[in-house]
């Protein structure tokens, strides 16, 4: 046995590399699934569609902070931002540690003219919003 990974060293090292790849592949995809169920889940729990629109669609679905402060919420809840991943987020609404009630569910249009609408986000002065006065 000995004799034979020396000699064929080379070709058991592709076959470990192509292992490897193949589980790598197999592992981000059910990260993937699982992350998009937690998240379906979470967003179902908030209403399911974006509250101004009514999209479905999950891939353009957002948790929005109903206060319009959810970064300051998240430095309140002692989390270190910067591991304050989405999963996290999420798993923490799914699990009752933030009151699903200071949420709502927007598109990522929606959440950004929210974040507009609440001084977040800021146009200088003067200004239009529309691109046809530019
Ligand atoms: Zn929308």
């Amino acid at each position: 046995m000995r004799r034979y990974g020396l000699v064929h060293r080379e070709f058991l090292n592709a076959k470990k590399r192509e292992k490897y790849k193949l589980n790598r592949e197999v592992s981000i995809d059910n990260n993937r699934k699982y992350r998009l169920r937690l998240k379906a889940k979470v967003l179902k729990m908030l209403g399911g569609k974006c509250v101004i629109c009514g999209t479905k669609d999950i891939r353009i679905l957002t948790v929005n902070h109903g206060s319009g402060n959810g970064l300051k919420h998240m430095r309140n809840l002692g989390s270190n931002l910067r591991h304050y991943d989405s999963l996290k987020f999420y798993r923490d609404i799914a699990t009752g540690k933030i009151d699903k009630r200071l949420f709502d569910v927007r598109c990522f249009n929606h959440n950004i003219l929210y974040d507009y609408e609440r001084g977040i986000r800021k146009i200088p002065k003067g200004m239009s919003v529309n691109i046809g006065d530019y």
